[in-house]
C-alpha cells in the first residue's frame, strides 16, 4: 500500500488534543486511532504491538536475519492534531497534476489556497496534492509521519530490505507539549531514533532552541495622586523601565536563523502590582544563560534604586537544544540521514528549528532523536496540503536510512 492511501484513512479519525484537559491522553478519541494503528501493526506482523493506558502505541519490527546485533532504531510520530483548527470530518481532495495556480478549496465559502501566500506550492507543479475543503485542517501533521512509518514497516516486514530491529512509537498530545510526558522509555528501548514530523520533504532537523521563561513582578505603592509626591511608586512605570533595559532588537520580530530573543508574552498591571512574563530563546546555551543573567541584573539594579523587594524575578528552564546530545557523539545520525535524503534525489534542508520538538526532549531522556520532514506544508490550518509524491519520497528516505543502520 502507498503511504497516501493509509494517510487518507487515518485523517478520518478526529484526534485533536486539548490543552485544558487533565486526562491522559488529553482526549479519549486519540485512542480510537491508536486502536486502529495497533490492529494494522498486528496484521502487518509486527511483534509486541500494544497500546498502553496512556494511549501510546509501541510495536517492534524484528531485525532481518544476521542483523540482530545491530543497535535498535526507533521511529516516532504523533497521533494528535493541532488546537488551532478542527480536525473533525476532514474532507480531503486530490488535486491531480497540479498546474501551478491558486487552488480553490471551497467554492461556497470562497476559500482559496493562493500561491502568493503559499509560494512553496510552485515546487509541486505536475504532482498530485492532497488538500482540504477549507473547513478543517488536513492532519498531515503528523498523520503523514504515521503513514510513512507504517509503509516502511510494511516493506520491512515483507523482507524488502535488510534492517536492524526497529521500534515504532506513536504518541498522543504532542501539539499540547505533552507528547513524551508519559512515554515508557523501557518500552522504547532503542539506541537512537528519529521523529518523522514537521514539514517539507528533505527537512533534517537536529538543532533547536534552548528555552527558558521569566516572570517579573513589580510591587508599587498606590496613593491618591494629589498627595503622591515622594510616596507613590507606580509598578507599571517600573515594568516599562525594566523592559527598556532589554536589547530592543532582540525580539522575535527582529530575529531569525540562529538569533536568540526575549519575547514579552504577557503584561498585566496596576499601580500597585504589575507582572510581565517573558520567554527567552537561544540556540547557544551560553547565550541563553547570558540573557537570564541580564534580566537578573536589571532586577537587581531596580531593587537598589527603589528598595529591596520592589522587583521579584523567577526564571525557569523549559527545554534544551538537542544538538548537544547528537553532536559530536552521534553524528552518524545526521550523516546517514543526509545520505538517505540525497539518495532519494532530494536536497537536504538543514535549518535550525526556532522552537522545540519532542525529539529534543527525547534526546535528553537518552534517545538522541533528530527530525525528518513528512512532506506536509502549511500545517495547523485550513490551507494544509501534502503532495502524494513527497509521501512516497519520505518512505524511500526511510528505507535508505534504515538500510544504513543495518
Ligand atoms: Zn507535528
Amino acid at each position: 500500500m502507498r503511504a497516501h492511501e493509509r494517510f487518507l484513512k487515518y485523517i478520518l479519525f478526529d484526534t485533536q488534543s486539548d490543552d485544558r484537559s487533565e486526562t491522559v491522553p488529553s482526549t479519549e478519541k486519540q485512542k480510537a486511532l491508536g486502536q486502529a494503528l495497533l490492529q494494522e501493526l498486528q496484521e502487518l506482523g509486527a511483534t509486541d504491538a500494544q497500546m498502553d493506558e496512556n494511549g501510546y502505541v509501541y510495536a517492534t519490527v524484528p531485525a532481518t536475519k544476521g542483523h540482530e546485533d545491530r543497535p535498535v532504531l526507533a521511529l516516532v510520530a504523533h497521533m494528535d492534531t493541532a488546537l488551532d483548527m478542527s480536525g473533525k470530518d476532514v474532507k480531503p481532495r486530490i488535486v491531480e497534476n497540479y498546474d501551478g495556480g491558486d487552488i480553490l478549496l471551497n467554492e461556497a465559502l470562497s476559500i482559496v489556497t493562493r500561491t502568493a501566500d503559499f509560494p512553496d506550492l510552485k515546487k509541486y507543479i505536475g504532482q498530485d496534492i492532497i488538500v482540504t475543503d477549507g473547513t478543517t485542517l488536513l492532519g498531515a501533521d503528523d498523520k503523514a509521519g504515521i503513514a510513512e512509518i507504517m509503509t516502511a514497516a510494511e516493506q520491512m516486514l515483507a523482507g524488502a530490505y535488510p534492517h536492524p530491529e526497529v521500534r515504532i512509537v506513536f504518541t498522543p498530545d504532542e501539539e499540547i507539549g505533552r507528547g513524551v510526558e508519559h512515554i515508557d522509555m523501557g518500552k522504547v528501548n532503542a539506541k537512537y531514533g528519529y521523529t518523522i514530523d514537521g514539514e517539507e520533504i528533505g527537512q533534517l532537523e537536529y538543532e533547536n532552541f534552548n528555552a527558558a521563561s521569566a516572570e517579573v513582578i513589580f510591587h508599587g505603592v498606590s496613593v491618591h495622586t494629589g498627595s503622591a509626591f515622594g510616596i507613590l511608586k507606580n509598578a507599571q512605570l517600573m515594568a516599562m523601565e525594566f523592559h527598556a533595559m532589554l536589547p530592543p532588537m532582540e525580539n522575535p520580530a527582529a530575529t531569525r536563523d540562529r538569533m536568540g530573543f526575549y519575547h514579552l508574552n504577557t503584561m498585566e498591571g496596576k499601580v500597585e502590582k504589575t507582572v510581565l512574563t517573558y520567554i527567552l530563546r537561544d540556540h547557544d546555551a551560553d547565550k541563553l544563560q547570558q540573557r537570564k543573567e541580564l534580566m537578573r541584573r536589571a532586577a537587581a539594579y531596580m531593587n537598589e534604586k527603589y528598595g529591596e523587594g520592589t522587583v521579584e524575578i523567577r526564571l525557569q528552564d523549559s527545554y534544551r537544544n538537542m544538538y548537544e546530545k547528537i553532536m559530536p557523539e552521534h553524528k552518524e545520525l545526521i550523516e546517514y540521514a543526509r545520505d538517505a535524503i540525497r539518495a532519494a534525489g532530494v536536497t537536504p534542508i538543514e535549518d535550525p528549528i526556532r522552537g522545540g520538538t519532542d525529539g529534543a526532549t527525547l534526546s535528553y531522556m537518552g534517545l538522541p532523536c533528530p527530525n525528518l520532514g513528512t512532506g506536509g506544508h502549511a500545517c495547523h490550518g485550513r490551507n494544509e496540503f501534502i503532495p502524494i509524491q513527497s509521501m512516497d519520497k519520505a518512505v524511500e528516505i526511510l528505507k535508505n536510512l534504515i538500510e544504513r543502520f543495518a
